[in-house]
């Protein structure tokens, strides 16, 4: 056992303070990581609220966590001491699962979140806003050199949020991408479309955050307070990904879906 100190809600909507606790004992398999970033996400913010399902508490949230490796058990063969590491949305899954794909782990029963969850022996788990955590290997990533470990933060939960469905359809060179709001989840799709070589276009409320659209690699700019836009655009694009927590009327944005397209919601 070692004494973590983080930032914890004791109990449903209270605000973080100051909370000590036990991380376990590393087994063979396990890393021990450093915490140097965490990045806030908005489900750590329903989550401390109790708005998502009964949550653990006291609860240390965070699941977008980068850091560097202090010491890893006897069978650990992919790190060292002092690899930049990440960690995302979960730590465990049913490893012993007659059908376990390890492709859609975070679809299977026995799945363990990072935080507001209990690991295989009860125990609850604490998220990165805390300065350790110890992890299975399986469910630790590499973080390469030629990022900046506080930028690397948000890919862990954003990033993939957005990667997914990017390369699931095939966002590429050829390919006329729509990203709908532009904020946490919307500018990560702007940069990840753009890397992959997309045509990429941001669809927002109005014209307020076009230097940063384009400046994040956006080739196209469009304000959807206006009727001309959905005009202008109809038919236009092989992927829209809606990144808006809002409602939004769907068909409107279905008629800028070419034949075949894909739009995810
Ligand atoms: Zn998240």
């Amino acid at each position: 056992m070692s004494t973590a100190k983080g930032y914890a809600a004791l109990a449903p909507k209270a605000p973080l303070q100051a909370f000590s606790f036990e991380r376990r004992e590393p087994n063979d398999d396990d890393v021990v990581i450093d915490i140097l970033f965490s990045g806030v996400c908005h489900s750590d913010i329903h989550q401390v609220r109790d708005e998502w399902f009964p949550g653990i508490y006291p609860q240390v949230p965070g699941h977008e966590i980068v850091g560097r490796v202090r010491k890893v058990g006897a069978k650990v063969t992919k790190f060292k001491e002092g690899d930049a590491v990440g960690v995302g949305c979960f730590v465990d899954s049913c490893i012993h699962c007659q059908t376990r794909d390890v492709d859609a782990e975070q679809y299977l029963p026995g799945l363990t979140q990072t935080y507001n969850d209990r690991d295989a022996s009860g125990q609850p788990t604490y998220g990165g806003y805390s300065d350790h955590i110890v992890v299975k290997e399986g469910y630790v990533l590499s973080v390469p050199d030629n990022l900046p470990l506080d930028g690397a933060a948000p890919l862990l939960c954003a990033g993939i949020t957005l990667w997914s469905p990017l390369k699931h359809w095939n966002a590429g060179p050829g390919k006329k991408v729509a990203i709908i709001g532009l904020g946490g989840l919307g500018h990560m799709g702007v940069k990840l479309a753009h890397a992959l070589g997309a045509e990429v276009t941001v669809l927002s409320q109005s014209m307020a955050k076009k230097d940063d659209a384009l400046r994040l690699g956006a080739d196209h700019y469009y304000p959807t307070n206006d009727p001309k836009t959905f005009e202008a655009l109809a038919g236009a694009f092989d992927l829209i990904i809606n990144t808006v927590s809002a409602p939004i009327d769907w068909n409107a944005y279905l008629g800028l879906v070419k034949v075949d397209g894909t739009m995810v919601l």
